[in-house]
């Protein structure tokens, strides 16, 4: 094509082209950014220090929190993301989980447990050496076994379920370190053992075990990465103050 020539659309469903003169263009995108409203209640985006800011491709603060039943709340945008055209605004939900929404599409709000690790300041490990090979860690596929709102330790877990199935279960400390959680050795092992002798003695005649006032039906080792996470972090809370 032209190179000064600009195909542009009007119509909704692009079926209809327009070449205009490619020196127009530039002023023609100024024009309808300059332009942008929120789609719903339709006034213009404010910038970071107002309260309608543009959260999604076309939704203002103020109205996404809304079209969300104001279930969440805005924490700001994710300010690690640097290179990316788009920008990521970060909520938390009642639980206190993190949750996304980006300005290339949109969508509701989406749970990212790495985000929230992040958000809290537990280090989320990217890969980890297991018999000789380095085994990439990737996002999406990381469970926390514990309180990331009140402890300082957590046990985060990886779980791959393609292909063959791995997990690798971390202590991941506060504003420090994440710790494989090895089962047969060391401080881990002593910890993961208490644990586990702590599940299992909660419980009662009637066969059901105790975790956090709950009555939970069974033995699971879940659980015992839950009270892995209550020791840890008692432990290392206890240590603080004797600093
Ligand atoms: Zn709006």
């Amino acid at each position: 094509m032209n190179p000064q020539v600009k195909i542009v659309y009007l119509d909704a469903y692009h079926s209809h082209p327009i070449a205009i003169a490619e020196s127009a263009f530039a002023d023609i995108e100024r024009q309808v950014l300059a332009a942008r409203v929120c789609r719903i209640c339709g006034l213009p985006y404010t910038e970071e220090t107002g309260n309608r800011p543009r959260v999604t491709q076309n939704i203002c603060l103020v109205c996404y929190l809304k079209k969300q039943q104001d279930t969440y709340t805005f924490v700001g945008k994710d300010e690690t993301e640097s290179t990316s055209h788009y920008t990521t605004s970060l909520y938390l939900d009642v639980k206190g989980i993190v949750h996304y929404s980006t300005t290339s599409n949109d969508n509701d709000p989406e749970e990212s447990i790495e985000m929230t690790l992040r958000f809290y300041g537990f280090p989320v490990p990217d890969s980890i050496e297991a018999s000789g090979e380095q085994i990439p860690l990737y996002a999406g596929n990381w469970y926390i076994h514990g309180d990331v709102r009140n402890q300082s330790v957590v046990v985060i877990e990886f779980i791959k379920r393609i292909d063959d199935y791995r997990h690798f279960p971390f202590l991941s400390y506060k504003q420090g370190e994440a710790v494989l959680l090895d089962k047969r050795r060391g401080n881990t092992r002593r910890l993961y053992l208490a644990a586990k002798k702590q599940h299992e003695a909660s419980k009662d005649r009637r066969g059901y075990y105790h975790l956090h006032g709950r009555e939970i039906g069974n033995f699971s080792e879940t659980n015992v990465y839950y009270i892995v996470s209550d020791l840890a972090s008692a432990e290392y809370d206890a240590k603080q103050q004797d600093k």
